[in-house]
Order: structure tokens, then sequence, then C-alpha cells
């Protein structure tokens, strides 16, 4: 036994594994530069290189849009967590239990209320690392609450989607929220309160084809993928090349999918701006103005 092999064990526990995370640094998948954790939660998860929207956390992105980062979480509905008693490789419950800690949130959205601008607002964000963002019976309450919680206080209505789709655990339950939700948003509109969509990645499936799509401003953060079945599906039925950009936020708002792109750090100022617009006008006429897309024509 040499000096080296007597001395291992101790470098070994003195350097341990847990002594590094393994989250100090992020790679860009738009310029693959390597960008440390810390410069990317200071540049709200927008790469400076190439300016790349990352996934940014609700908490963070909450505190962004909200006046002094100030807002109240309003409490989630409770709902009933496995209804079709779902399993594939590990049941439902555990898979729901492993997003809640891994995420730090109870559910795949988060509705809260505050101020933007000065005005108050409410807000439903999703949260792409609670199974996807996926849509199931406590997601469609939730928006249905952040809806009747709208139109109570008189407050515009934000959604921002980040969504694989509807929750297949939860079989055709899933699917009747994008009804659920669609109702939501038509309660608003009833009001002439305004109702703003903000589409971030990813946007597709059962979200992207129900209460997402149908904001009377729809807003994309740049890049961002948004429509309803995967490009590779697509291209395999059609059998034929897709476009180049097919799917991205660009492509949709050249085929008038969606009304404009702004830059993450312009968020809060351009919805501000949005909301006041609108509701100087419905205030001011008392018309239709809201509920009508061609009025924008
Ligand atoms: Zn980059």
């Amino acid at each position: 036994m040499n000096w080296f092999t007597q001395l291992r064990p101790k470098i070994r526990s003195f350097v341990k594994k847990s002594d590094v995370p393994d989250n100090l640094w992020a790679k860009c998948p738009g310029c693959e530069q390597m960008i440390f954790s810390k410069d990317l939660d200071s540049q709200s998860y927008v790469c400076r290189y190439c300016q790349h929207h990352f996934q940014i956390p609700v908490t963070k992105r909450m505190a962004m849009l909200f006046d002094n980062a100030e807002y109240s979480v309003l409490p989630m509905p409770s709902v009933i967590s496995d209804p079709i008693h779902f399993k594939d490789q590990k049941r439902y419950v555990d898979r729901l239990k492993d997003a809640s800690a891994k995420s730090g949130s109870g559910e795949a959205i988060t509705v809260a209320k505050g101020y933007i601008n000065g005005r108050l607002c409410m807000v439903s964000c999703f949260n792409f690392s609670f199974i996807g963002g996926s849509m199931g019976i406590a997601v469609g309450e939730a928006l249905l609450m952040a809806a009747q919680e709208s139109v109570s206080l008189g407050a515009p209505y934000i959604v921002i989607p980040s969504s694989g789709g509807a929750r297949m655990q939860e079989g055709i339950l899933s699917l009747m929220q994008m009804a659920r939700s669609v109702i939501a948003v038509i309660r608003v509109k009833e009001k002439k309160i305004p109702f703003i969509s903000v589409m971030t990645h990813p946007t597709t499936g059962g979200v992207a084809a129900s209460f997402a799509a149908l904001g009377d401003i729809i807003i994309a953060e740049p890049n961002a993928i948004i429509g309803f079945t995967g490009a590779r599906v697509i291209q395999e039925t059609l059998k034929r090349p897709l476009p180049d950009g097919f799917q991205t936020a660009e492509f949709q708002k050249a085929h008038g999918f969606v009304d404009m792109i702004v830059h993450r750090t312009e968020l809060k100022s351009v919805i501000g701006n949005i909301c006041s617009i609108l509701c100087h006008e419905s205030d001011k006429s008392g018309t239709t103005f809201l509920s009508s897309p061609s009025a924008f024509a």
C-alpha cells in the first residue's frame, strides 16, 4: 500500500459529490453557451448571448409581472386527486407526490392577484416542471376559480400557459377541462373584462386548443413552440418536410395565430399598457369591443 492509496479515501471524503451542485451552470439550447445559473436568474432566465428564453420558475415570473413583486396566491380548489385510479410505470398518486416535491408546487398552475402598473389583475401561470404543465381537473378548476375572481373584482385576467396539453392520467376527465376552461374565459368576456393570453414555451395540445387561443390579445415569448400536435407526428402523417420555423411563435405570428411577440423583460409594461387601453375603451363606450376579435382587424 503506497502513500496515495492510503490518502485516497481521505481525499474522497473531503471532496464529496454533494459539495459540487450539478445545477451551477446551464447550457443554452439556442447558442450552446454555458451560463452561470446565478447570472441566468438575474437576467430573467434569458440568455444574454442569443436571447433564448429559458423556462422560468413561477415565483420569479409572478415577481416580474406584479408591481414591487407583491402578489397574493389564491388557495387551490380541492379536487379528487386520482379519479380513474391510473397506473403506468408508477401510480398516478405517487407521480403527483414526486411532481410536487420536484417543483415545489401543489399543482401545474398557480393563481395570483396583484397590481400590474397600478391596476388589479388576476394571473394564472402554468408550471411546466409539474407533469409537463398538463391540464387535469385541478387545473380546470383553478382556471374557473380565477375567472370567477376576475369577474367579481372586475380585474383583467392574464393566463400564462406552458403545457404539453391534457393530463393523460385523468383520461377523458382531463379532456373535459378544455370545455370548462373555455366556459371560464366566456364568463370573463361576457363582462367585457380583458382576457390576455401569454403563450410561453411550450403551449401545445389541449391547452393550445382551448382557453389559450381565446385571448383578446395573444402574446407569445420569442421562439416558443405553439401548436396542437408535435411537428414530428405531423411530418410523418403528411410525409413531406415542414417549413422552417414550423410551430415557433414567429411562424404563428406570421400566420395570424399570435398578435405580438414580446421579450420577457418587456412583458409587464406591454400587459400593463394593453389592460390600460382595453379597460379605458370598455369604460368609455360600454361596447362589445373586447368580445369581438374583428374589432382588432
Ligand atoms: Zn444562448
